[in-house]
């Protein structure tokens, strides 16, 4: 079949990957220049989440912890935001948590024999580092953590609850002064650079053949009738053209995995998804004393601040801000901004102090959709030729490539390889009532 795959981030680009694998001819098109300059350009660097990277769960935005929750809200008295904090704290009950969990679980097992495949096929260097440690300040916090630790154990998800001070007989970067409550080693879970990874597979992709890659072009439109689906392409950057003159893209199937651009492009096709806009935040920071650095990855568990090392820099992203879905395409006045940069900067003291440059830090910013339920927007929807692969979460880099090879399968005509009530869980449609 022909396949159209609008977007060129992480999740594109596995679907590409996966769908060209699954046998089909694919188009990619993207509105930069190359891959993976949206969400994906800021990545953090985790690759699988545990139960303590999903963004939902009694850790996840506790309202009584305000700032200290590490997400800066700036929602006003936007009623949808509100709605939307409503049901994620709905998640914070360790029951629900567990039940969502679960049905995320095998999409996880899933991404990570995908991406184990990927790695072993193409012998990919992506900057891999192995080893993640977890740390909690106060003994709230840790007592918020041990639902997720309950399912880790219940997965047998290799790991090790650790004191402070085992934390710092372990990780000697990290300071027992103040003290703190605990932390969680993985030292079987991995980080690396998402962005060197998408490029990589695209790269590959080019060699191998059967997937084009449409750069500078954006999406205006999706067309569907009963046969066939097409895109509507927007004019090129000074391009003059008549209406009549629109560049169309005809295919057997659309797959959506267009990051925080699929919102416009399912709403004129009469999808209204209660996907929610979150701006996270990132630095790269210099390396400043070399001792001080960490030999893992270093993860505020409670404000989800990921401290990676990527080269001679390291890498600390977080700092999310949430905001009215109508104001996200506009700059973050400069005080947010601040307080978001304020946040990782500080985490980053507080858990390893010295080992960076925050003063010579570069800052970006990006744009990732959190869905209410806490779990993706994978399947098809729509029309039989429609299929959606978006919403995956700010843990979304590893579940890309396990939500890539759903979406390959079902647009095959495959049964997916995940349980029933996983799929009903991640069905695009499931909050039309
Ligand atoms: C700061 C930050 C840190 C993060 N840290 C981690 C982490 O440590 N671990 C983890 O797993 N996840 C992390 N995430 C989340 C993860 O990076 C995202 O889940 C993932 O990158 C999403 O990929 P995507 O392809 O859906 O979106 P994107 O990367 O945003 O890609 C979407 C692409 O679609 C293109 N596009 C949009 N509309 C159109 C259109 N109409 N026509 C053509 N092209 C279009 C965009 O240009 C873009 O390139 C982080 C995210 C951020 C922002």
């Amino acid at each position: 079949m022909d396949v159209i795959v609008i977007g060129g981030g992480i999740v594109g680009v596995a679907t590409a990957y996966q769908l060209r694998a699954a046998g089909h001819r694919v188009c990619v098109v993207e509105r930069y220049a190359t891959v993976a300059q949206g969400a994906t350009y800021g990545n953090g660097g985790t690759i699988l989440p545990t139960p303590l990277d999903v963004w939902f769960g009694p850790t996840f935005m506790h309202s009584r912890q305000g700032a200290k929750s590490g997400v800066i809200r700036k929602s006003g008295f936007n009623s949808a935001v509100r709605g939307f904090e409503r049901q994620l704290a709905a998640l914070q009950e360790p029951e629900a948590f567990s039940r969502q969990y679960g049905l995320l679980r095998p999409l996880i097992e899933s991404s990570r024999d995908a991406m184990t495949d990927i790695e072993s096929r193409l012998g990919l260097e992506f900057e891999q580092s192995q080893g993640v440690l977890y740390l909690t300040r106060t003994a709230q916090e840790w007592a918020q953590t041990q639902p997720a630790l309950e399912l880790l154990r219940q997965f047998e998800v290799p790991h090790h609850v650790f004191t402070a001070a085992e934390c710092a007989a372990f990780e000697h970067s990290v300071p027992t002064d103040p003290d703190f409550a605990g932390g969680v080693l993985f030292d079987q879970e991995r980080t690396a650079n998402c962005p060197l990874f998408t490029k990589l597979i695209k790269q590959t992709l080019d060699t191998q053949g059967g997937v084009t890659f449409m750069l500078n072009r954006e999406v205006a439109a999706i067309r569907l009738d009963g046969q066939r689906a097409a895109v509507e392409l927007a004019p090129r950057l000074g391009e003059v053209t008549s209406t009549r003159e629109v560049d169309v893209i005809n295919a057997d199937a659309i797959v959506v995995a267009a990051g925080v651009g699929s919102l416009p492009l399912l709403e004129r096709l009469g999808m209204r998804v209660p996907l929610h806009p979150l701006r996270l935040h990132t630095l790269s920071a210099p390396i400043a004393h070399e001792e001080c650095t960490p030999h893992v990855a270093v993860v505020d568990a409670v404000k989800r601040i990921t401290v990676t090392r990527m080269n001679h820099r390291l890498r600390i992203a977080g700092g999310a801000v949430l905001q009215p879905a109508n104001q996200t395409d506009k700059v973050l006045p400069e005080a947010v901004t601040k307080d978001a940069l304020a946040l990782l900067g500080q985490a980053t003291h507080d858990w390893i102090p010295g080992a960076a440059k925050i003063s010579a830090a570069l800052s970006w910013d990006g744009v990732k959709l959190l869905s209410p339920d806490g779990l993706p927007l994978v399947g098809n929807a729509v029309h039989p030729r429609l299929f959606v692969n978006v919403g995956l979460g700010p843990a979304g880099w590893g579940l890309a490539c396990g939500a890539a090879k759903l979406v390959a399968d079902l647009v095959s005509g495959v049964t997916p390889d995940l349980p029933e009530d996983t799929l009903a869980a991640l069905r695009p449609e499931r909050f039309r009532g």
